[in-house]
């Protein structure tokens, strides 16, 4: 591109003054040559006729003059002897006289020996010329012409200056035709020379005319495509500087659009980053979700099945978490999970990955676990870590957790069979009273698989309306007359049969179905109760059982006065039934039993003496029964610790105003050993078990 642009370093080549100085150089070297070849054509021209001439003339003379001449060819002696010897004036008359008329102005005559025998010029007669090459080729038999200038010359008769004068040697031969002497001819051709030049003059100067006139021509030519060559180049250069421009604009753009586009895929590859982070991580807690932890899980399997390795699932779900975060809000429980995994990490080892599945539930794989124990001293180490205290906000908040642990291959080989029976072992961890570890057992799965079994069934019966309600008798132990009773739930499953309420209410509580379970079980005993006071047979007050859950949802108390105005039950005749565990975990649960006794409807707390409420709370709670659970009155009669728990019981509700029922009651002794007490009220066995609405009413209408 350079090239073409002529660039400064370049001087553009000057076609014109180039032309011009090496067509005049050739120009004037064709007219110097051509001028020098005439002139020596025209010499040798010269010659040749001269010779032929000179050839024609010695033939006369051989003819004529020869004869006197050849025996001077004999005579020996010096110059002075020869010039004597010759009549030379006679021979000098002889030859004027045969040369009158041409232009011959000298004449000599040679013996073979090279001597001058005879000349024109007294002189030279004598002199010796065997030396010159002209006369040793005429003595050989051929001619030679050679043309010089003198300025001055001896003719025949007078002395000639300044002439061009050809001087011949031709052989002169015998009657046998053999050489017998030499004759040299001097012809005058001044005359011819002048003209010749005069017209060689001529000649050159038309020849030098025609080449200016050529050159003019050619410089026009030359020009005129100069100017033509100047102007294509110009435009060349034009076309090429635009050329230039817009290829340095679209580099130019070119690179600003690299430059966007590396910035675009730059920002792209970040966006990309980002959201593979975000697909793979926990946003709370920064560790891998549960996506991530799938995939880290598959690939340690691969790599533990490669090597022989044994490998270790800790599922860990916080104990209560639930509770924190509908207590001190979700702010605060989203803190303690950070803390929570902050404590988790300094416990896991380089190489070991720590997963939240969500929620509560953390998971951790234990890669090359060969033997059990190790496993489970890891865990015990994470359950350490609850010891103390979360501050979160300046609380101290108190936290456990519950692990359990699987093992590939012994427990599954697979992501999916791992991760579910160490999910089956926290729950079992939980089951047997939180904050501890548990290893996962073929057993659990059965019961687990039976879990899900009910659930699945369970929900369609609630849907189905399939739950029941049975009533036991609760019995004034005194008059034997009917006081109450209880409403409990009764599943009889197409697939499973009779599930006693042992196994599905546990379940219904864990899936949250209880809330709807309780709905149902609590309408059905208000359906019942309206109906039998319809009837006529109108039993004092049927206590049902409550769940956390139910007690947890906002309206219940609202619920329950739309059921009793629905079936137009007075207050008095319905009672609930909570745990010690129920009032412990549900956050308001002064203002929500309140609003339940506000409505003039019965509280008692079910199997009191197993959970562990403060009698100062007691003392606060809006009860009025305390049911003495079955698990102290199995022991009247054999366990005198038993006996004495009843015995303060009974002791702690005289003294608080609180009423009690004893349930589980299966024979005599147990019923007087309770009268003796001062508890009355009797629920069990003895006196009857829970019964369908119908039989229960005809077999307890009398008592009534
Ligand atoms: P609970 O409220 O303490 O009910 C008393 C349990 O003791 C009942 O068991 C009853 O059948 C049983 N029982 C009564 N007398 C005797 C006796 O003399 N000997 C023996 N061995 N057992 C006796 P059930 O019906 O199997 O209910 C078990 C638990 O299930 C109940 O304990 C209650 O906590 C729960 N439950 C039952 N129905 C409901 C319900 O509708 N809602 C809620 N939330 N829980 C319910
Ligand atoms: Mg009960
Ligand atoms: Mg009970």
């Amino acid at each position: 591109m350079t090239a073409l642009h002529g660039s400064p370093a370049h001087k553009p080549f000057n076609l014109t003054r180039y032309f011009f100085v090496l067509s005049f150089v050739l120009m004037v070297l064709v007219a110097g040559v051509m001028t020098s070849y005439l002139r020596h054509y025209s010499n040798q021209q010269l010659i040749h006729l001269e010779k032929t001439r000179a050839s024609s003339l010695v033939q006369v003379f051989e003819n004529s003059l020869w004869q006197k001449f050849k025996p001077l060819t004999a005579i020996g002696g010096g110059k002075a002897e020869l010039m004597q010897l010759a009549d030379q004036a006679d021979l000098r008359n002889a030859v004027v006289k045969l040369m009158r008329g041409t232009d011959v102005i000298k004449l000599k005559v040679y013996s073979l020996s090279g001597r001058t025998i005879f000349s024109s010029d007294v002189k030279q007669v004598g002199e010796d010329k065997s030396g010159n090459s002209g006369f040793l080729s005429a003595a050989a038999g051929t001619a030679v012409s050679e043309l010089t200038h003198r300025n001055s010359f001896d003719a025949f008769e007078h002395q000639l200056a300044d002439r061009d004068v050809i001087s011949t040697y031709v052989p002169v031969h015998g009657p046998g035709e053999q050489i017998e002497g030499v004759l040299e001819l001097y012809v005058d051709a001044t005359p011819f020379v002048r003209s010749t030049a005069e017209q060689l003059r001529w000649l050159a100067l038309a020849i030098s005319g025609l080449l200016i006139l050529l050159y003019l021509a050619q410089m026009l030519v030359v020009r005129f495509a100069a100017r033509i060559l100047d102007s294509q180049a110009r435009q060349l250069m034009e076309t090429n500087r635009e050329l230039d421009t817009r290829v340095e604009e679209r580099t130019r753009a070119l690179s600003e659009t690299n430059a966007q586009l590396e910035s675009e895929i730059q920002e792209r590859r970040g966006a990309e980053q980002r959201l593979d982070r975000l697909a793979h991580h926990d946003p709370l807690t920064g560790l891998p979700n549960r996506l991530m932890f799938m995939e880290r899980l598959r690939a340690s399997l691969a790599r533990a099945a490669r090597h022989g390795h044994r490998l270790a699932v800790l599922f860990i779900d916080l104990d209560r978490f639930k509770h924190v975060n509908d207590t001190l809000g979700h702010f605060t429980g989203d803190q303690l999970l950070i803390a929570v995994t902050a404590r988790l990490k300094t416990s896991v080892r380089q190489g070991d990955t720590l997963a939240r599945l969500g929620g509560d539930e953390f998971v951790c794989i234990l890669e090359e676990i060969n033997n059990s124990g190790a496993a489970g001293v890891a865990a015990e180490k994470l359950l350490a870590l609850f010891r103390e205290p979360f501050v979160i906000n300046g609380n101290d908040l108190f936290l456990s957790a519950s692990i359990g642990l699987s093992f590939s291959p012994d427990d599954g080989s697979d992501v999916e069979t791992l991760v579910r029976n160490a999910d089956i072992a926290m729950y079992q961890a939980k089951a047997s009273g939180r904050n501890r570890s548990q290893f996962y057992s073929s057993e659990m799965s059965l019961a687990a698989e039976e879990r899900m079994r009910i659930e699945s069934n369970l929900r369609r019966a609630i849907a189905a309306g399939e739950i029941e309600v049975h009533f036991q008798p609760k019995v004034d132990s005194r008059s034997n007359r009917l006081i109450g009773a209880e409403a409990l739930a009764r599943w009889t499953c197409p697939v499973l049969g009779v599930v006693p309420p042992v196994r599905f209410i546990p379940v219904a509580e864990e899936t949250g179905l209880i809330v709807a379970l309780g709905d149902q079980v609590l309408e059905k005993t208000c359906r019942q109760l309206s109906r039998w006071r319809r009837e006529g047979f109108d039993i004092p007050c049927v206590s049902v059982n409550l769940s956390v859950k139910q007690l947890e949802r906002a309206g219940f108390s609202d619920r329950v006065q739309a059921l009793l105005q629905e079936y137009e039950l007075p207050p008095s005749v319905l009672e609930l039934e909570i745990t010690e565990s129920v009032i412990m975990a549900v956050d308001d649960a002064f203002a929500v039993l309140d609003s339940i006794r506000q409505l003039g409807v019965g509280l008692s707390i079910d199997d009191f003496g197993t959970g562990y409420s403060s009698l100062a709370y007691l003392k606060r709670l809006p009860i009025q029964v305390l049911k003495i659970d079955r698990a102290f009155v199995i022991g009247i009669g054999e366990s005198p610790g038993d006996e004495a728990i009843i015995r303060t019981i009974v002791a702690l509700a005289e003294s608080l105003g609180l009423k009690t029922v004893a349930e589980g009651v299966e024979d005599q002794a147990q019923v007087d050993f309770l009268k003796a007490e001062g508890c009355c009220t009797i629920q069990g066995y003895r006196y009857g078990r829970p019964l369908p609405a119908g039989v229960f009413a005809n077999d307890w209408r009398q008592w009534a």
